[in-house]
């Protein structure tokens, strides 16, 4: 069902969090761009400015790994600006209060880390572009290492212990998912009551069908996003407004 209007949506979702015993959110690109973080499908969204570049390539190509290091960096600034807005600060506010075990989450940037989850508690489906990981052996490297090695060699680094290429610790199209994570999310999304699928298009696979999961295994689902998702349909309730506006008064102290 689809809130008639903002307030409703908020009235309707606070019952629903009072009711539940817990909560899991799982969480898209639409939750951090208050952040400043722009999201992949929306117009101006970085898909309208850049190919993905798929892992295969990126493993094959020294080109494609340049270009993957050449807009890695040219986000710094953005990622490293920064900071949680009212959606994650809500979320974080309902883990302080004992509501939501953990966090699944599709995004990379490290900000509900930022906002107060422990890191155990985000399962992170598609990584994390904060820091970067050996393809080979997963050794980590922070970005300091990556640039001040791109920029003494001319070109995108490799492992120093086993010589394969180092890329973001993130997921890629092609690449597999991370089981651990995986597992996790799975486990979560059927042993929660309530549901919410925040910000995301729902169209990124095999991510898009833990909302579904978890409506089949009893929990409620809500969906909060501003444009209409192809899960809108099995929800309980749908907001299609901005985040920050619906999760702002559940911010706590
Ligand atoms: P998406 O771009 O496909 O969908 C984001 C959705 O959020 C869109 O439907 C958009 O309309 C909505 N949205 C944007 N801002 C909103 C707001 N303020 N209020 C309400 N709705 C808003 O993103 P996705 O579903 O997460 O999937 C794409 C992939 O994007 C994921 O794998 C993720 O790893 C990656 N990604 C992550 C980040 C990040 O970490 N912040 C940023 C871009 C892309």
């Amino acid at each position: 069902m689809i809130a008639p209007d903002l307030r409703s949506g908020v009235e309707q979702l606070g019952d629903m969090i009072a009711e539940a015993s817990t909560i899991i959110p799982f969480t898209g690109a639409g939750i951090s761009t208050e952040s400043g973080i722009p999201d992949f499908r929306s117009p101006g969204g970085l898909w309208s400015r850049n190919r993905p570049i798929p892992f295969d390539e990126f493993v094959a190509s020294l080109e494609a790994r340049n270009e993957a290091w050449r807009r890695r960096f040219a986000m710094e600034p953005t990622f490293a600006a920064a900071r949680p807005g009212r959606g994650h600060r809500a979320l974080a506010s309902l883990y302080k209060a004992g509501k939501i075990p953990a966090i699944v989450t599709q995004n990379i940037d490290n900000l509900h880390q930022m906002s107060g989850f422990a890191a155990d508690d985000v399962v992170e489906l598609h990584g994390n572009t904060t820091y970067a990981r050996c393809i080979g052996c997963g050794r980590a490297y922070d970005m300091a290492w990556v640039k001040r090695s791109f920029e003494t060699t001319g070109g995108a680094p490799d492992c120093s212990a086993c010589d394969e290429p180092v890329k973001t610790a993130t997921i890629s199209f092609g690449q597999a998912m991370p089981e651990d994570a995986m597992r996790r999310a799975t486990e979560l999304a059927q042993q929660c009551d309530l549901f919410l699928a925040i910000g995301s298009s729902l169209v990124v696979w095999p991510a898009a069908g833990f909302p579904m999961l978890a409506k089949n295994c009893g929990a409620r689902l809500v969906i909060i996003n501003n444009e209409p998702t192809e899960q809108d349909d099995i929800a309980d309730l749908v907001i299609r407004h901005d985040i920050g506006e619906t999760l702002g008064p559940f911010v706590g102290n």
